[in-house]
């Protein structure tokens, strides 16, 4: 059974970056390696704003063909599109000098997909990622699954510093005393040891306290798990699977960063979906169970590999 592999987002913005970077030390001579790099643009921009899943990284003749060269003419768009679509394949042929250089960086090569409709609608073209092949050699191989980020984050207005941010250690300590303050501030008004003299002061304070209370728990999380839940009124949409997880930032000093993901995985024994959550009977680990099988389809969840294996 032939399944499309979903898209994984955070893979295909980093292998794009490198692309445009690499378009930009071998510039574009052929019209083929110039359809090539504006489908490269293109996407990353997509994948780069909000709240735009795989769907949108289509793009028909016509749309490429005004892009370069400043007209719409479909019916010219698509033969200049045919005249120069097996010099745009051999642009993403695994062999590519683009792909050897991005599979020697350690990211995924990119492939280019074109999709044929039938009963007139246009043919579109786009830029993934290259399959993985899936050996099942062994049982166990066959039982491991993977987690793809399908997006990166649909925060409301006030979670928008949350979305990718660097925790050094100053940034941690000051929200970690602000949040305590603000945990111990409700809990005096309770006790009736600080007086606001105001009902609706106290009361705006203890609610304050609560909202306080719940980040410092998922903060205290995020720490010590590397994985935490997105809280669920800082998302525009409702769905599972939303999470913060902790990453390298790259920066020497302060090596610790978080980022909002959204992730999707299927069950490799019953084709389900996976959920996320925490599991009390492994310890509060966030694991991923399968929707209609969760106490026997059960995978241990990295995030940082992006892989899980059966669990029991
Ligand atoms: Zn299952």
């Amino acid at each position: 059974m032939e399944v499309e592999e979903k898209q994984d987002v955070e893979e295909l913005g980093q292998s794009l970056e490198f692309a445009k970077k690499f378009f930009q030390i071998h510039s574009p001579q052929l019209v083929g390696d110039q359809i090539g790099e504006l489908l490269v643009l293109k996407t990353l921009e997509l994948v780069q704003s909000e709240a735009v899943d795989e769907s949108h990284y289509y793009f028909t003749a016509v749309e490429i063909f005004e892009q370069i060269n400043g007209e719409g003419n479909s019916e010219k768009a698509r033969r200049w599109m045919k005249s120069h679509d097996e010099n745009l394949a051999a642009l993403f042929v695994q062999t590519s000098s683009l792909n050897v250089e991005l599979a020697n960086k350690g990211l995924s090569t990119l492939s280019i997909q074109r999709v044929e409709h039938k009963g007139g609608k246009a043919n579109q073209w786009r830029v993934r990622t290259g399959k993985e092949r899936v050996t099942s050699s062994s049982r166990n191989e066959a039982a491991d699954i993977r987690y793809v980020v399908t997006a990166l984050h649909d925060p409301m207005p006030w979670a928008k510093p949350f979305m990718n941010a660097i925790l050094s250690p100053r940034i941690l300590i000051t929200v970690g005393v602000t949040l305590l303050l603000l945990v111990i501030i409700p809990i005096y008004t309770l006790l009736g040891i600080i007086d606001w003299s105001s009902k609706p002061v106290a009361t705006s304070v203890v609610i304050l306290g609560i909202f306080a209370g719940l980040m410092f728990h998922r903060l205290h999380e995020l720490m010590n798990k590397g994985v935490t839940a997105f809280p669920v009124l800082w998302s525009r949409k409702l769905g599972r699977n939303k999470l913060f997880l902790s990453t390298s930032s790259g920066i020497e000093d302060n090596p610790l960063g978080m980022k909002a993901v959204t992730i999707e995985a299927k069950c490799s024994i019953c084709g389900e979906d996976l959920i996320i959550d925490k599991s009390r009977e492994f310890h509060g680990r966030y694991i991923g169970k399968c929707r209609i099988a969760p106490s026997e389809h059960v995978f241990s969840f990295d995030h940082i590999t992006k892989r899980g294996k059966l669990l029991r």
